[in-house]
């Protein structure tokens, strides 16, 4: 799944190319799109904004026209030059938006659909995102009074399940996830009465700051938390630019000790974590995590 920084600078590519110009042509294979466009052209709108909202992103058409995509696993949007060759197939075309020099194309997008700002403030699809972390509005205490209420009401939810509910804070995906548990020295599965408010506010820092240094830093997907081992500053792998995601078995950055990797929430997604440099601290037993068999010459590379 595209992390919201994905879709943050896809929707600022968007907004860089598109955004102010007037739609010249629109095409769609979605029939929920066709129809509203039959009764409500886009051709002739002046796209006002494009903006991300978490994993969601949303273009802002003059006269009360939104449209709504979410990426989910196998969506994306694709600028061209008019007349530029697409690097996808045009079966799995799902939405185009001309202007006078660009097409943006949305291939394989599951989720779209129409809305004017009444029925998107109504819709029980969209969900209500809490405060985008990488929005220009956001601040650390904003993001601490937002975790602190959702924690009030829900004080038996795993800090780590509350970190990728877009809800609280929007952005957030599996991999910083793990990553800002690790900054922080929390251990990912403490329920949320657990986490005082200064980790509440190291967790809210830590993803700010992450979050907003891979969009600056950023090529493509990869994520960079960790950028210790100076040995490899060229076409670093993966695993090599994070503290503890898809680390399991490794030793940690940090300490040494065995990172550790077990399936958490109802989505059952990856969590990665240290035991030693996030202690658990609930009267319970620690949760015991996964360890694949880490070849030896792997270990400590
Ligand atoms: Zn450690």
């Amino acid at each position: 799944m595209p992390e919201g920084d994905t879709i943050y600078r896809a929707a600022r590519a968007l907004q860089k190319a598109i955004g102010g110009k007037v739609v010249t042509g629109f095409e769609t294979g979605l029939a929920k799109l066709a129809r509203v466009n039959d009764d409500t052209p886009v051709v002739g709108r002046m796209v006002e904004k494009v903006e991300s909202r978490g994993k969601w992103c949303l273009l802002f058409f003059s006269g009360d026209l939104i449209l709504v995509t979410h990426m989910l696993m196998s969506g994306s949007w694709h600028l061209y030059r008019t007349g530029e060759r697409w690097q996808m197939g045009r079966s799995r075309m799902r939405v185009v938006i001309r202007t006078a020099d660009w097409e943006a194309v949305g291939f394989n997008i599951p989720v779209a659909e129409f809305h004017t700002a009444r029925s998107l403030e109504r819709s029980s699809q969209v969900p209500k995102l809490g405060p985008d972390i990488l929005s220009e509005s956001f601040t650390v205490p904003g993001g601490v009074v937002r975790m602190a209420g959702y924690a009030r009401e829900n004080p038996d939810a795993e800090i780590a399940v509350v970190l990728l509910n877009q809800r609280v804070l929007a952005g957030l995906g599996n991999v910083y996830k793990s990553e800002v548990a690790f900054a922080a020295e929390v251990n990912p599965f403490r329920p949320m009465r657990t986490i005082t408010p200064r980790e509440m506010e190291l967790i809210v820092d830590v993803a700010q700051r992450y979050m907003k240094a891979n969009v600056v830093d950023g090529k493509g997907d990869g994520i960079v938390t960790y950028s210790g081992n100076r040995r490899t500053t060229h076409a670093m792998d993966r695993e090599e630019r994070l503290w503890v995601y898809g680390r399991q078995g490794q030793e940690c950055r940090r300490c040494g000790a065995t990172v550790m990797m077990r399936k958490q929430g109802e989505q059952a997604r990856s969590t990665y974590w240290c035991p030693e440099c996030q202690p658990w601290v609930e009267d319970g037993e620690a949760p015991v995590g996964r360890v694949r068999i880490v070849r030896r010459r792997e270990i400590g590379r």
